[in-house]
């Protein structure tokens, strides 16, 4: 069959990211071959709903026709330009412009790359640059945190927080600082209050910064939800104390919105939810709904204008790709925007998040969970070995992944990080959709649990 030759191909022929290479020449792919809606179908005709909207990414489904026409109709009239050297292509230009006028006041320019990894690894360089211009170039150094997710080019790698993407590359490779992951539940201490927790950790960041000098620290990123480090939502004040610090020592506050943005969290952006107002913006995935490759920084003034002075000293920005600002994908990403405001998606995800939340935390009871935490349609269950001590499953991450398998076998996509099963479904599901997600799911650990009291 179709389905046993590219199994067999795929097996002899590729390496995937995030794979244990080894697994996969005995269990091979999982291959899909078409979308529908919130719905994805593999190669044997299995039915899925999408519990992580692909990679948290895929806000209108999977079956979006006007999407495709926009990419058709570019296509056919300009299908590539680049943007080196004063070039421009009528979609790159409106989304920039329609970007300047979506996202918080004062980020008015944007600069396109392919990806959230190359995004976050420009904004390292236009830093640097920055500060060049400004006549410090020892300002180079950036704050991070334990688990946070920011890429996996050599130098966003070095941001992220996450043990593996340092361990097995010899990364940070970057002058990064990584303070404590602001997950109350995990590292509070024992008694302190969630106030006491914040109040610690922005402790720790001036200190932080008073003890390295703040002339040499440069910015400080994150993710107003982190993701991919296990989806964690931000204790009270964290973030407009975070803000006022970084102001205090003149340190740029970037907001990696990669996942947070265009209405996950049942906000327009992350930094709108949490009331902080960042220098720079970072954005892709559902820019996008990830039908074509796209990220987007979002500078202020600020930066622009220490940029914009020193281009004209030095001549040009040296700093860009060859697909920047890919009018197929500036065309598509006009399309996927213009689809979330006509038919309100941010809106739906915003009415759908108290039964997305109220189903999530019916789960923190269950015997497997030891945390059920989430905001708008994003969550997490950590699971634990005990509840009392919060001893994690060993050896780390299988129960997680076995609830992912048991999930897959019922019907549902979502996706383990260590010992957090994370989901955050297309921002167009329906009430249904919820329902039958938090059913597959329940069955799902379920049958984990049961196999864990054998
Ligand atoms: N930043 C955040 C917050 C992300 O979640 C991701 C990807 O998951 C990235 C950056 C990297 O994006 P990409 O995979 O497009 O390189």
């Amino acid at each position: 069959t179709l389905s046993n030759s590219l199994h067999a191909a795929d097996v002899a022929h590729s390496i995937h990211p995030y794979t244990n290479a080894r697994l996969h020449e005995e269990q091979g792919p999982l291959i899909m071959t078409r979308g529908d809606g919130a719905r994805v179908y593999d190669s044997e005709g299995k039915e899925y709903i999408e519990g992580l909207a692909g990679l948290w990414s895929v806000a209108v489904g999977f079956s979006e026709p006007r999407l495709r026409e926009a990419a058709m109709k570019q296509m056919e009239e300009l299908p590539y330009y680049h943007s080196f050297a004063h070039k421009a292509n009528e979609p790159a230009i409106r989304l920039a412009e329609k970007l300047a006028e979506m996202t918080p006041d004062g980020l008015n320019r944007a600069f396109f790359t392919n990806s959230g990894s190359e995004a976050n690894d420009t904004v390292i360089k236009m830093v640097w640059f920055m500060n060049n211009a400004l006549g410090r170039p020892e300002k180079k150094k950036f704050l991070s945190r334990t688990k946070a997710y920011h890429g996996i080019t050599v130098a966003s790698g070095s941001l992220t927080g996450l043990p593996g993407n340092h361990r097995d590359f010899d990364l940070p490779i970057i002058p990064v600082t990584h303070l404590t992951c602001p997950h109350f539940w995990r590292n509070g201490a024992e008694g302190e209050t969630e106030a006491e927790f914040t109040a610690r950790l922005l402790t720790e960041l001036e200190e932080t910064i008073v003890a390295e000098g703040p002339d040499t620290i440069a910015a400080f990123i994150g993710e107003p939800v982190m993701g991919a480090g296990g989806v964690i939502t931000p204790p009270q004040g964290y973030w407009p104390g975070v803000a006022e610090i970084c102001a205090k020592y003149d340190i740029l506050l970037v907001s990696d919105e990669v996942i947070n943005g265009f209405g996950r969290l049942g906000a327009r952006f992350g930094c709108e939810k949490y009331g902080f107002v960042p220098d720079i913006m970072v954005v892709s995935k559902q820019l996008t709904s990830s039908y074509m490759p796209l990220a987007a920084i979002m500078m202020n003034d600020k930066v622009y204008n220490a940029i914009a002075d020193n281009t004209a000293k030095l001549g040009t920005f040296g700093h860009g790709y060859t697909t920047s600002g890919h009018p197929v994908s500036c065309a598509v990403a006009l399309e996927n925007l213009a689809i979330l405001e006509e038919r309100d998606l941010m809106g739906n995800a915003a009415r759908l998040a108290p039964l997305f939340q109220e189903k999530l935390q019916a789960l923190a009871s269950h015997p497997l969970v030891g945390e059920a935490r989430g905001v708008g349609l994003i969550g997490g269950l950590e699971l634990v070995a005990d509840k009392e001590t919060k001893a994690a499953f060993e050896p780390a991450g299988s129960m997680a992944a076995r609830v992912v398998k048991h999930a897959q076998e019922a019907g549902l996509i979502c996706r383990n990080i260590y010992e957090t099963v994370a989901l955050c479904p297309p921002l167009m599901i329906t009430e249904e959709d919820v329902e039958i997600i938090f059913a597959r799911l329940t069955q799902a650990l379920d049958q984990a649990a049961d196999w864990a009291r054998e």
